[in-house]
């Protein structure tokens, strides 16, 4: 298994880079951000394990170009940082997990086996169909460059459809995935909300992206697949 290290401080670079090699791992060392943007896009790693304050690009950067370059390796940051906001925006920007120095280098080879052992990851944070965009992570949709607010449940709504596209989904299916008990079986709560999300994503635009299989439910789908 190849393991890129991008850590900027020789003394830790070295201690992981030789045990990991030591565990059998085939390693390269890049030691600041634009190294490891150069080495991840030039050869395909199993796992990547990223500093977060490196210098140039930080480590949160170089995670974002990553998987923007659709490289879908999963990603373990190293920080020194144990606030609850770096991990978060780590996991936001598509990290996999993340170990606080100091380690002990028993536990970063357990959590690089773990990573390994797992079926590869939807790193999507963006979701596209169409001239539709929705960053799952900003919490942003956008619709032709047009930023469109919708609230929170709207958004839910949304993001079920956009994973399921050009699909038909039941008024059931739909009421089940975006709602809890309380509120999927009043019955016209899903039409209700189709119809904001309808009005609020189609304002300005010639033609609807959601349609209505009457009878049946709805389909989110693009102009040329409508
Ligand atoms: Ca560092």
């Amino acid at each position: 298994m190849r393991v890129l290290v991008v850590e900027d401080e020789p003394g830790i670079a070295q201690f992981v880079c030789q045990g990991l090699r030591e565990a059998s791992y085939a390693v390269d060392l890049a030691s600041d951000g634009v190294e490891g943007l150069d080495y991840a896009l030039s050869a395909e790693y199993d796992v990547i394990v990223l500093d977060i304050l490196l210098p140039q690009v930080d480590g949160l950067q170089l995670l974002e170009k990553l998987r923007s370059h659709r490289i879908k390796a999963p990603v373990l940051l190293l920080t020194a940082l144990d606030t609850v906001e770096d991990r978060v925006k780590g996991l936001n920007a598509g990290a996999d997990d993340y170990l606080v120095k100091p380690f002990a280098f028993s536990e970063l080879l357990a959590r690089i086996r773990a990573l390994l052992r797992r079926p590869p990851l939807q790193v999507e944070t963006v979701l596209r169909i169409g001239e539709l965009e929705m960053d799952t992570s900003r919490r942003e949709v956008h619709r032709a460059g047009r930023l469109i607010e919708l609230s929170q449940r709207e958004f839910a709504l949304l993001e079920y459809l956009m994973r399921h596209p050009c699909q038909v989904l039941t008024r059931t299916q739909i009421a089940e995935h975006v709602w809890n008990f309380d509120f999927a079986n009043e019955s016209n709560v899903v039409d209700v909300y189709i119809g904001y999300l309808r009005r609020k994503l189609d304002r300005g635009f010639d033609h609807s992206l959601i349609h209505t299989l009457r009878g049946v439910g709805y389909r989110l789908a693009p102009k040329e697949d409508a």
